[in-house]
């Protein structure tokens, strides 16, 4: 059709669109993907890297076969500006980009006034959020292994919605199972900011209490609102000064700043309102927003396993829409996130969602979904089976 789609993101969502535009138009649509990295690194399962079982080199995917195998335009940069009425994309090198269809899948971004210490020079390189897996990732890991055994890993959580409801939880797993072996006189604190544990609750705390029995304490309600880096000591709006050792303070988020700079971000400034029938801004015609950026229908996660299915329903709807064709009316997705709890033992919580056309929303299945009974080495297989598949999905 020689129609012009841009995709802005090479994670999760923007990766699996980019190939499903190009596979679902017969190769006719031109589809060009922004991306500052040089490759994908998967956050699922980056949480083993603390944990010691896997190296980052494991979850991370070249962005090879979509250039080679589905002829997708790949350019190296980042998206500085969006121009919705010229419909045009400005890349960090100035180069402008012309487009039909913008699908904009930029993931998410701290909000740094929220925790003011975080934003003086330097204190960034030394209080790590690890929440994007790259090289943050592997210097947490440097900063575990560097700490004396005795010491306290602090983990602080901010309050829903962020990105991986279950991540923070699986993270204080694999720390313990790191120190519970090299350093077992050490203890894992939960900061949360919310009133219980997000996701897979009782799971998560037998685990705490049975497998790492005594080294993972957990306490609700404290929400971080500063960090004193020289000292490295969380402040919270009501409790107690918290002291760590090493201090994994996961700040609050909001859609990509790319994201918000353009005026999507109409949900309490922070997330991207869709109709989710083609995943196009509510705010902004032709610009479909994918994954973290949005504003969820309730018991929709924030998850990568959603991404990759909010990719392909835009996939199809712009598809659609470029073709002068009816979009499906009926979209339907589920979700499973797997959570490692040791190197080999997993859970899952895994729910079915589906449009709702007098709500115009995303509602769960009646009697669909699931949770483990316990962690167990079957599934274990299963997470690492899903990871490969998705990425495969979003990649090859
Ligand atoms: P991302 O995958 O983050 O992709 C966004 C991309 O956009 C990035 O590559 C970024 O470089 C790029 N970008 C941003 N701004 C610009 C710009 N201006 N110009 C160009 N490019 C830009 N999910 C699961 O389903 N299962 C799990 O087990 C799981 N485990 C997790 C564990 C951890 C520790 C974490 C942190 C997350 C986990 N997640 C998991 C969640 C999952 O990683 C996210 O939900 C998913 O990455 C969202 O996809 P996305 O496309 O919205 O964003």
């Amino acid at each position: 059709s020689g129609a012009k789609v841009v995709v802005i993101g090479g994670g999760f969502g923007g990766a699996t669109a980019a190939k499903y535009v190009r596979t679902w138009s017969n190769n006719t649509i031109d589809v060009t993907l922004v991306e500052p990295n040089a490759n994908f690194i998967s956050c699922p399962l980056s949480n083993l890297v603390l944990g010691g079982s896997r190296r980052i080199e494991d979850l991370t995917v070249p962005y090879d076969n979509l250039v080679k195998r589905h002829g997708v335009k790949l350019v190296r940069d980042i998206a500085t500006a969006i121009d919705p009425q010229k419909r045009t994309v400005t890349l960090g090198n100035g180069t402008v980009l012309p487009y039909d269809r913008l699908i904009l899948s930029p993931g998410v971004d701290f909000l740094l006034d929220e925790i003011p210490g975080l934003k003086r020079p330097g204190a960034g390189d030394r209080i790590l959020h690890a929440w994007k897996a790259g090289p943050q990732t592997v210097a947490l890991r440097r900063q575990l292994e560097a700490m004396r055994d005795g010491g306290t890993v602090a983990i602080s959580i901010p309050v829903a919605p962020y990105r991986c409801p279950p991540g923070p939880y699986e993270r204080a797993c694999q720390i313990a199972f790191y120190l519970k072996q090299a350093k077992p006189k050490s203890k894992v604190l939960i900061l949360d900011g919310n009133p219980d544990v997000t996701s897979k609750g009782a799971l998560f705390k037998k685990v705490w209490a049975e497998q790492y029995g005594g080294m993972v304490e957990y306490r609700n309600q404290h929400k971080a609102v500063d960090v004193d880096v020289a000292t490295q000591t969380l402040k919270f709006e009501v409790q107690d000064d918290v002291k760590a050792d090493v201090l994994n303070l996961i700040p609050p988020q909001s859609a990509g700043s790319i994201a918000v700079k353009t005026g999507l971000a109409t949900a309490n400034k922070r997330w991207c309102e869709v109709d989710f029938l083609t995943f196009e801004s509510k705010a902004v015609p032709n610009i479909h927003v994918l994954g973290d950026a949005i504003q969820i229908a309730p018991g929709m996660p924030k998850s990568g396993h959603m991404a990759n299915q909010h990719g392909k329903v835009a996939a199809a709807a712009v598809v659609s829409l470029l073709s002068g064709r009816p979009v499906d009316a009926h979209p339907l997705y589920n979700n499973t996130c797997y959570s490692f709890t040791s190197d080999k033992e997993v859970v899952h919580v895994a729910s079915v969602h589906r449009y709702d056309a007098e709500k115009k929303t995303m509602v769960t299945v009646d009697g669909s979904g699931g949770l483990s009974p316990a962690p167990n080495t079957l599934e274990g297989t299963y997470a690492q089976s899903w990871a490969n598949t998705i990425w495969a999905d979003a990649l090859a």
